[in-house]
């Protein structure tokens, strides 16, 4: 097994995680088997009690297991399907030893961070990097270890510490540091400044690692005497200083570090089993996804009316699922964000700018999505725009809350139950149309939901989710929630045309919705966007989009295959490196000579929120 622990320096938020998952894609397309493990030092034991506003979306995988949204970068860079134990925190760690004292197991010796803790870290990296995780099942041979934050963060440093250890126990030959750092082009002069580099480089020596490469994430390419100077002042080859600076797309990544030499890097330093003579086109699926994406000439608009819009990495995996499906389809994808709280209040609201302007927006999309979601806030004026796009055949998909909504608003507005509500929202509504499950554990709010994969049985061939997968008897999809439709009325939406095409094996669970005599109107609850794929977008984001897009039907027509015109394989290959390389990222890059655009992803088209600097594919 081969290790590579990438680290960061100077502030988090620079793309560690698109540049661990891209050197992890590389090693893949080298035909190597690659895992990733992400390390997040707080003391939560993981995910699933955070707050979308504070730490982004909660990423939820096929074995239910609530993570950091790096992990969602890692399985669609790398398409492989990773386990809890692929996301450690500090907390998992302690409560792992600490029960292991309790139990006796340290034979009366104090516990302390080094050795106990420290041991545990590294136990727990070699055992789990031997989990395969992809559909040849066969024990990866590269693991790629990121460690959230940055070097001399305090919870970071038993986790340094196990890393400094680390490297003797599984030797030189198989472990290896990336260290991501910042070079800032600050002021007038725009000249690029490697001291925060050169500092954070010490530091991390000064814990006992040596970086194999510093990649420094910058506004525009390093100049070759930059490059020098930080090879230098970091006690490094010229060769192992590599440059990632901002450009058009995420998929670009790879191959600005490839056409560096990572790979040849790394094939001697970790004697890695890489033939010498390789494909020149190891990359292209990648290429021709960069390509394609910088040329779309068309575009669709897609306004998601949420509830944690302040932050796009809130809903980072849907964002993800539209832009694999826009891309796939060819199409430049304009993202409008509303907040659902601005579209109640009538002429009356509070902020009647706030109100119109949110309308606007609404009013204007070609499509709308309803993504998932907790509490009350801003419930209603998601049913307003359910009820707007099914009055006005607006393509619409609710995903989990947002299915849930749909029902509510049908219940209201077509069965003429006014007061038609979630107990989760109303607990003594006389028309619980959702209701909590019987599993739900009220009081305990750490993994109590209906988490992770599981099976939907599609109950009719008359559906388009059903012909959108390949008209498939079944479908497993990943799932984060506690409410359910209530399966006692579900008769009495039917008759009325709102039909449940998918449902749990038990047929307990309503699974899929969908509406008759309407262009596009669907609702999943379950999350397709967790396992969308840059290659393989989601058949559901895929269906709103074509719809939106004006394109549904005769892309069923045609057997589920688009256009020549929009098809992959139109795209022609004619990429030269001098346009990788060409900076991109000034349009929108901050003038504080930070990194702009590109690597996050917060540089699409269309998009207006400000994004935290961790984007991904
Ligand atoms: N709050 C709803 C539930 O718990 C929806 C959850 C979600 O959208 N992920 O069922």
């Amino acid at each position: 097994m081969k290790y590579i622990l990438v680290t960061g320096g100077v502030i988090s938020g620079i793309g560690k995680g698109i540049i661990a998952s891209s050197v992890g894609t590389i090693l893949k397309a080298c035909g190597l088997r690659v895992t990733a493990i992400k390390i997040d030092p707080y003391i939560n034991i993981d995910a699933g009690t955070f707050s979308p506003y504070e730490h982004g979306e909660v990423f939820v995988l096929d074995d239910g297991g609530e993570v950091d949204l790096d992990l969602g970068n890692y399985e669609r860079f790398l398409d492989i399907n990773l386990y809890r134990a692929n996301n450690i925190t500090t907390g998992k760690v302690y409560q792992q030893v600490i029960t292991k004292e309790r139990r006796g197991d340290y034979l009366g010796k104090t516990v302390q961070v080094v050795p106990h803790i420290t041991d545990a870290v590294q136990e727990w990296v070699m055992s789990q990097a031997k989990v395969p995780v992809d559909a040849r099942g066969e024990e990866p041979q590269v693991c790629v270890i990121e460690l959230g934050g940055t070097i001399g963060d305090i919870e970071g440093m038993p986790f340094v510490e196990a890393f400094r250890q680390f490297q003797f126990r599984v030797q030189r030959e198989n472990f290896a540091n990336i260290h991501v750092s910042l070079v800032p082009q600050p002021g007038a002069t725009g000249e690029q400044k490697t001291k925060p580099t050169q500092n954070s480089v010490r530091e991390l020596r000064g814990l006992g690692l040596s970086p194999d490469l510093v990649v420094c994430r910058c506004e525009s390419p390093l100049s070759l005497s930059v490059k020098e100077k930080v090879a230098m002042f970091c006690h490094v080859g010229p060769e192992q200083v590599m440059c990632v600076h901002d450009v058009s797309c995420v998929y670009r990544v790879p191959l600005l570090l490839e056409s560096q030499g990572v790979v040849q890097y790394f094939r001697e330093r970790l004697n890695l089993p890489i033939p010498l003579t390789q494909p020149p086109r190891r990359l292209s699926k990648w290429r021709e996804m960069a390509n394609r994406s910088d040329r779309m000439l068309k575009s669709v608009a897609i306004t998601l009316v949420g509830k944690y819009v302040r932050l796009s990495d809130s809903y980072a995996s849907v964002v993800k699922a539209l832009e694999h499906a826009a891309l796939a389809m060819n199409h430049k994808l304009q993202l409008s964000y509303v907040d659902s709280a601005d579209l109640e209040g009538g002429v009356q609201s509070t902020d009647p700018v706030k109100y119109h302007e949110a309308w606007h927006k609404l009013c204007s999309a070609d499509g709308v999505l309803v993504p998932g979601g907790f509490g009350i806030r801003g419930t209603e004026g998601k049913i307003s725009a359910v009820e707007w796009a099914r009055k006005n055949n607006k393509p619409f998909l609710g995903v989990c809350l947002g299915m849930q909504l749909a029902v509510i608003e049908f219940a209201r507005n077509q069965l003429g139950w006014t007061d038609a509500n979630s107990t989760e929202f109303d607990p003594d509504t006389k028309h619980p149309v959702v209701v909590d499950m019987p599993e739900h554990n009220p009081g305990d709010m750490g993994g109590t939901m209906r988490l992770g994969k599981r099976t939907t049985i599609f109950k009719t061939s008359n559906s388009v989710l059903r012909q959108l997968y390949g008209n498939k008897e079944s479908v497993d999809e990943r799932h984060r929630h506690r409410y359910e439709v209530n399966p006692a009325l579900v008769g009495e939406f039917e008759r009325r045309g709102l039909r449940f095409v998918g449902q749990d094996v038990d047929g307990q669970r309503m699974e899929i919705l969908e509406l008759d005599d309407h262009p596009f109107f669907v609702g999943v609850q379950f999350h397709p966007e967790f396992t969308s794929r840059p290659m393989a977008p989601s058949p559901v984001y895929l269906g709103l989009l074509l719809s939106a897009a004006g394109k549904l039907q005769s892309f069923l027509q045609r057997g589920c295959r688009l256009s020549p015109r929009d098809d992959y394989s139109d795209v022609s290959d004619d990429d030269d490196s001098d346009s990788e390389l060409a900076a991109l990222g000034g349009a929108t890059a901050p003038s504080n000579g930070l990194p702009g655009n590109g690597l996050p992803g917060n540089g699409l088209p269309g998009n207006d929120l400000p994004g935290n600097g961790l984007g991904g594919v």
